[in-house]
């Protein structure tokens, strides 16, 4: 996934909301941010949200949206007022059934004050309606809602609720979903889980879809246009659902020859993480011109360009790997993103090696040997990448080649143990890059300390004789059949 940046003055003079003393409970307005230290603004606090049921309306020839979002959530806090990221035009809001007052602030805050303040611990229902184009809006001077020829795809990281609905959006606040939208006859609207039912009416028809395990903002994608649904089921089991833009031309091919290879890829991938931990799989790919994919939580959208070279199963690996790494267990502060990104890269290098294109030794001697240390790929520590660089390819490779550093210390029984074991410790939750440190302690019985420190969070090359992979760094870097594939994931993000 690719990154914009954020001025860092915007957030300074907005953090001076924070000082406001709480000083009675009639005065105690949830902070207009989660506490990521990356993004200070988004997600927000004094509540936790289980469950957000969207019900829309989209008409592809204007863009314009209308819903009403119903949230169920706990407060964390005594709340006097409390925050939604959100960008669309609120007409209505209602806090436990009474209208609430409300205004926007910030670059994308909807502040909500209820009638009565809400005491810490209360179960709260609320509900917002709003309409819009979305296409229209932006913040911190872009938009992440990508208007195609025929319809809208939301798809972005790390924000893409503001356009369509009102959210905490931070991963760290995972809920239940459904979504329902009518569009006019003949599109169709992807979304994440299980399609429960699709009803015509009067020119319109409905598709309502659930996704019953815990999942973040930024996986919850929303896709209008018109698509060609195929189904299926995996050998493991697995229910597949797939979608494709009818307008995808010369790409069409290549796109099906790849995303069609779901079920089996999910499959194999439990073979080294587990057992898949959601009801769905799938893929979309709707006729967009934006470059990346995006592991969007049972439904994986990829753009059309994924595929322009031909067919590339190497992408679909990885955004099926974020399924266990960034989607059942998810980061707990953005800076965690290795746990991501690092682990999705592996699954290719594993995949290279399935197909005999490269084994993850040649993969990771070919990364160390390709850097030279005055390399600013080096300079880029993925434990702790910051904003900048988030999605940088030093957090893919780098990171990547971390991993088989660690695999190279433990060895491989207690390496594999730990890829399985990870998504079971924290499954549904989230964890950061030291928590998985602890557990990759705990499962080898080795200190690792030291390796985490010198392959994750050193702005520079590891020296030779550092651990045991670089016994062998001094061999000619060979590059890997599959390189070119792999790295196609990230060519089109813009690095
Ligand atoms: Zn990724």
């Amino acid at each position: 996934m690719h990154r914009r940046l954020i001025a860092p003055g915007a957030l300074v003079a907005a953090s001076l909301l924070l000082a406001i003393p709480a000083s009675a409970a009639s005065h105690s307005p949830g902070a207009p941010g989660i506490g990521d230290p990356y993004y200070p603004y988004y997600g927000n606090g004094g509540y936790d949200v289980s469950h957000y049921d969207l019900r829309l309306q989209y008409q592809p020839k204007t863009d314009e949206l209308q819903g009403t979002a119903t949230i169920l959530a706990r407060t964390t806090q005594d709340l006097s007022s409390f925050d939604l990221d959100f960008l669309l035009d609120v007409s209505e809001v209602r806090v436990n059934g009474a209208k609430a007052a409300f205004a926007t602030a910030g670059q994308h805050e909807l502040v909500v004050t209820p009638k009565t303040p809400l005491a810490k611990g209360t179960a709260v229902t609320v509900v917002v309606r709003y309409s819009g184009v979305p296409s229209a809006k932006s913040a911190y001077g872009f938009t992440t809602w990508h208007r195609t020829p025929d319809g809208a795809v939301a798809a972005d990281e790390p924000e893409a609720a503001w356009w369509w609905f009102p959210s905490n959006d931070h991963p760290r606040d995972k809920a239940t979903y459904d979504v329902s939208v009518a569009v006019p006859d003949g599109t169709q609207a992807i979304s994440n889980g299980t399609l429960q039912s699709s009803v015509s009416k009067l020119g319109w028809t409905r598709y309502n879809w659930r996704q019953n395990k815990p999942q973040a903002t930024y996986l919850t994608t929303l896709a209008l246009g018109r698509f060609d649904i195929t189904t299926g089921t995996s050998d493991g089991g697995v229910p597949v659902v797939n979608a494709y833009s009818k307008d995808l031309g010369d790409n069409d091919g290549a796109a099906r020859a790849s995303v069609e290879r779901t079920g089996e890829i999910v499959d194999w991938l439990s073979g080294y993480f587990g057992p898949y931990p959601f009801g769905s799989a799938g893929g979309y790919v709707p006729n967009t011109t934006t470059g990346y994919a995006l592991e969007t939580q049972t439904r994986v959208y990829y753009s059309p360009k994924q595929f322009a070279g031909g067919s590339n199963t190497s992408v679909v690996v990885h955004e099926l790997a974020h399924q266990w790494y960034g989607d059942d267990v998810s980061l707990e502060d953005w800076k965690d993103i290795w746990i991501n990104e690092g682990f999705a890269r592996y699954a290719q290098w594993l995949w290279s090696e399935h197909e005999g294109e490269g084994t993850t030794r040649e993969l990771a001697d070919y990364v160390y040997a390709s850097h030279p240390a005055g390399d600013a790929f080096w300079t880029v520590a993925p434990g702790d990448p910051g904003a900048d660089n988030q999605f940088d390819i030093a957090v893919y490779d780098r990171g990547a080649l971390a991993i088989q550093a660690l695999r190279d210390e433990i060895g491989d029984d207690a390496f594999f143990a730990v890829l399985k074991g990870w998504p079971k410790e924290h499954a549904y939750g989230n964890a950061s890059v030291a928590d998985f440190r602890k557990y990759a302690e705990r499962v080898s019985g080795k200190p690792l300390a030291a390796l985490f420190d010198t392959w994750l969070f050193q702005p520079s090359k590891p020296a030779a004789g550092t651990g045991r992979s670089l016994a062998r760094a001094a061999a000619p870097a060979v590059r890997p059949k599959s390189w070119k594939r792999i790295e196609a994931t990230n060519a089109v993000h813009g690095h």
